[in-house]
């Protein structure tokens, strides 16, 4: 077997394919060897080696130590150099390199092959003494401190010491004595921490490097790394051996980073930053401040020129914009790596539709390109970039609903209520929230709590909400109208921005800017558009994107953004305004059917204004509208004051209203007395609903705008509820339509929300026109996992790797994605063509978003700020 893969004069032995072998790093440097680019030679050891090494308790495989000293030898010889040589030695890197970039989480070693005689040799035969005394003491240090781990502060130490003895800024500032006595110091440092002496035998050196790089791959840095951004089944890392060129040779010499396109806003513009004299990461470091890439043009025309040819083959190669590394040394260029650039939401838009264009890419290679994590980047409002230079945060929390918000402290959901009423813009500020809190989170530009994770109640209201919200921000501790932030005290009233797409917290009111879509993100979007409508599966033609949206305003979003249609309108949200509230809980402490029609005959004019708005908003496109479930508990009147309001509404007194909220008092509200349950015991509220909806869509047909009414029945168990609520629903469409005189279609459907429903979907869709999955129930009850208690044993589940993500992020596809797919298919054999959908706030995740698609659905539904995002990850499901 082979395990090493040299490159060199114009040859290589692998290519960019081979990337799964020889690592993006190994297999770019081979493939621009073969393309003629000057990359210095070396070879590649494999990520099977790397994988056997893991297999076999840290054990090389047999062979392998010859086959890297062959090739080592093949080196010397392009070379005409000797690693160690006395005289004119070879110095090597070793770099680490994985099929995925992991960018700084695993070591490299530059200069190795030096020691205290090949030191004066590589003075001599450069006449560069002070290169070479830099290179040997740069070698000690990032040896000492990857392979012999030497802390690496006690290294820099020493150096600034020597630079203040010298009294000198620069380490460029030291001369060929200054650094030859570093070296000395530096090796009794490596004597005093590591209890031996720094190695000498350039053969024992490669081996300790090629160790650690192999080591870092278990790195506590590294895993953790692959951990977060969910790098599995990879092999490992392989490990690079390439000869050194030098940026550090002195001022005729340099190093850089560059983009062949601006990596934050994608424009087709050369990006970069250098530094003369220096090498390796001197450049990142931030010790010297880099200068620009198109200052390289004035210092040396011919290098610049030639930098530029290259990143303009390399780019027209890979057909993608490259992130490269590149040395020059005494007024001659190399590429050190090259690989495909991260990039920035905007960029990612900008450099796909660009390379359409100059049809260096298709569409749907385009459309692959664009994450999309990166589109939510780009539409919410978000902190003023110039604004951040100058304002640090205080402290950092979950990242809980993207966007940035502005506000006024304020601890309690009345409170933001009332300053609201007087436009003060508010900041919700607490320890956690709950649904009585709702009315004061909507009229809140941000909210911001200290405890509970990415699904504590703030954190999915906020999201659904489009609220941008931080939450369980340990740094932050309320107590009465006052709240300490990252050991700041700030009270009521005072202003903080919170910045809900990376958790910080500032104090003040930033300027924020608000993101538009812009021509070109309207233009991939469209393509998105194009491909996922034209898609067909069989029986099912295209795969659409709906928004969840109880409000207008929200639909009206929605809308701008390219929804299809509403795919869920929850009627209860409609009641968290005041002016409704009062109605609804005087329907639901009604002891007689006459006392709930009063009430319910409040409620309907509200409704049906609500309704016609939203239609309106949808221009016919379709609106699902899904009839009341409300966890009765969420609406209760909770408080004396709540109490009282509502006694004095009723006209009774508070005792005698006391015990009717009691007995709504249920142990287990998720399982109780909700959804099509409340119609089966009283059916006059669907009746009122239905009539409301109906009432809207013939207002909207006198206005002549276009309707597209779907009523949804949720919670449905057994198809005999629906057997008995369908025909009440057409008996008051029916009413309202006859006494208009007009004809509208309207589709009565279900949701699939109990595991029960989804087994029994074959009878269950004889009395639907459509399903949709509501997947947080759904998933609530498949895994009997209570949504609003999860916090406290789901991350233990997640970190003991029993489950692998949050189902109620992602739709669990083994269980959860069991049930809808055997409920599509038996809903189907019933109906040919039956539309299915989920609404769930899975609706939105990208994954959940690709299972939909293969398992068949008609669409999914999400809140209408993801809506682009799922346009995108609709058309990426489709190619
Ligand atoms: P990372 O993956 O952290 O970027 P690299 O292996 O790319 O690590 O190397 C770190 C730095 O050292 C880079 O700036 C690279 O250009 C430089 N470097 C690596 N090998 C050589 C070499 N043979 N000659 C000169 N510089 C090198
Ligand atoms: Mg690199
Ligand atoms: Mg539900």
């Amino acid at each position: 077997e082979k395990y090493v893969f040299f490159f060199g004069e114009g040859k290589a032995e692998g290519d960019a394919k081979m990337k799964e072998l020889l690592g993006g790093k190994g297999a770019n440097l081979a493939e621009m060897t073969n393309l003629g680019i000057p990359v210095p030679p070396g070879f590649t050891v494999s990520t099977e080696v790397c994988a056997a090494y893991y297999e076999n308790n840290r054990k090389y495989p047999a062979g392998l130590e010859e086959e890297v000293l062959a090739t080592l030898a093949k080196l010397e010889k392009v070379m005409g150099k000797k690693l160690g040589d006395p005289d004119d030695p070879l110095l090597v890197s070793v770099r680490s390199g994985a099929s995925v970039s992991m960018p700084g989480m695993m070591d490299t070693i530059l200069n190795l092959g030096i020691n205290d005689k090949a030191v004066q040799g590589l003075a001599n035969k450069t006449g560069n003494p002070r290169f070479a005394w830099d290179a040997y003491r740069r070698f000690i240090q990032m040896y000492g401190d990857v392979v012999m781990e030497v802390p690496h502060h006690e290294f820099e130490e020493a150096l600034s010491a020597m630079k203040k003895a010298k009294k000198v800024e620069l380490d460029t500032g030291l001369n060929e004595k200054d650094l030859e006595k570093l070296v000395d110091e530096y090796k009794k440092i490596v004597k005093k921490f590591a209890k031996k002496d720094f190695p000498q035998k350039p053969v024992d050196q490669l081996w300790g490097a090629v160790n650690a790089v192999f080591g870092s791959w278990m790195n506590e840095r590294a895993i953790k790394y692959r951990q977060l951004n969910e790098i599995r089944n990879i092999k490992g890392t392989a490990v690079n051996i390439q000869s050194m060129v030098f940026g550090n040779f002195g001022e005729d010499s340099g190093t850089g980073v560059c983009f062949s396109r601006d990596p934050s806003t994608g424009k087709n513009e050369f990006y970069g930053e250098y530094l003369m004299n220096a090498q390796g990461e001197d450049v990142v470091a931030g010790i010297r401040t880099p200068e620009k890439i198109a200052t390289l043009a004035k210092k040396n025309k011919k290098v610049y020129d030639q930098l530029v040819g290259f990143k303009n083959s390399l780019e027209k190669h890979f057909r993608d914009m490259q992130d490269m590394e590149f040395t020059v040394q005494q007024g001659k260029l190399f590429i050190l790596q090259t690989r495909n650039g991260k990039r920035a939401g905007a960029a990612a838009v900008k450099i796909a539709v660009d390379m359409v264009a100059e049809k260096l890419i298709d569409k749907n290679t385009a459309i692959l390109r664009v994450s999309p994590d990166h589109l939510d980047q780009l539409l919410h409002p978000m902190i003023d970039p110039k604004a951040l230079k100058t304002n640090k945060s205080l402290t950092k929390g979950l990242n809980a609903s993207p966007g940035a918000a502005s506000g006024r402290i304020v601890f309690s959901a009345a409170d933001a209520e009332e300053w609201n009423i007087r436009n003060e813009k508010v900041l919700l500020v607490r320890k956690e929230t709950s649904p009585e809190d709702i009315g004061g989170m909507v009229v809140s530009q941000g909210i911001l709590t200290s405890t509970g994770g990415m699904t504590s109640h703030a954190a999915v209201v906020a999201r659904g909400m489009g609220t941008p919200c931080v939450a369980g921000a340990k740094g932050v501790s309320v107590s009465g109208k006052k709240v300490t932030i990252g050991g700041k005290l700030f009270k009521e009233g005072d202003w903080i921005t919170v910045d809900g797409s990376t958790g910080e917290v500032y104090s003040g009111q930033l300027p924020l800017v608000v993101p538009k879509i812009s021509k070109d993100m309207s233009t991939f979007l469209a393509w998105c558009d194009e491909i996922r409508n034209t898609s067909k599966r069989d029986g099912v033609s295209g795969f659409e994107v709906r928004t969840n949206a109880d409000q207008p305003d929200d639909v009206q979003r929605a809308f701008d953004f390219g929804a299809d249609g509403v795919g869920l309108c929850r009627t209860e949200h409609m009641f968290f305004e005041k002016e409704k509230l009062i109605h609804f809980r005087a329907m639901i402490v009604a002891d007689t059917e006459a006392e709930r029609k009063a009430a319910l005959k409040k409620i309907l004019p509200l409704q049906k204004k609500d309704f016609f708005g939203i239609f309106k908003a949808m221009g016919g496109k379709p609106v699902t509208i899904r009839l009341l479930d409300p966890p009765l508990h969420e609406f209760v009147p909770h408080t004396k004051a709540e109490v009282a309001e509502l006694a004095k509404h009723l006209k009774v007194a508070p005792k005698d209203l006391q015990p009717k909220i009691d007995r709504l008092h249920e142990a287990n509200p998720m399982l109780g007395h909700r959804g099509c349950r409340l119609a089966v015991t009283y059916p006059e509220i669907y009746n009122m609903q239905v009539e409301a909806i109906a009432l809207a869509a013939v207002d909207c047909v006198k206005k002549k705008i276009p309707v597209n009414p779907e009523i949804m029945i949720p919670i449905v168990c057994d198809e005999k509820e629906l057997a008995m609520l369908r025909p009440n629903a057409e008996a008051a469409i029916k009413q309202v339509l006859d006494k208009a005189k007009v004809k509208i279609d309207f589709k009565i459907g279900t949701m699939i929300e109990v595991p029960r429903a989804a087994l029994l979907a074959e009878k269950i869709a004889e009395y639907a026109d459509f399903f949709s999955f509501g997947t947080n129930d759904l998933t609530q009850m498949t895994f009997a996992f209570s949504r609003d208690d999860v916090a406290t044993f789901l991350p233990t589940y997640l970190e003991k790797n029993i489950l692998d993500v949050d189902p109620f992020k992602s739709i669990d596809e083994e269980g959860v994605g069991q049930l809808i797919q055997w409920a599509t298919a038996k809903g189907r054999e019933v109906r040919k063509g039956l539309k299915v959908g989920i609404c769930g706030e899975h609706g939105g995740d990208p994954a959940t978003i690709d299972f939909c698609y293969r398992a068949g659905l008609s669409y999914v539904s999400c809140s209408p700020f993801r809506v682009p995002l799922a346009r995108l990850a609709g058309a990426q499901a489709v190619i």
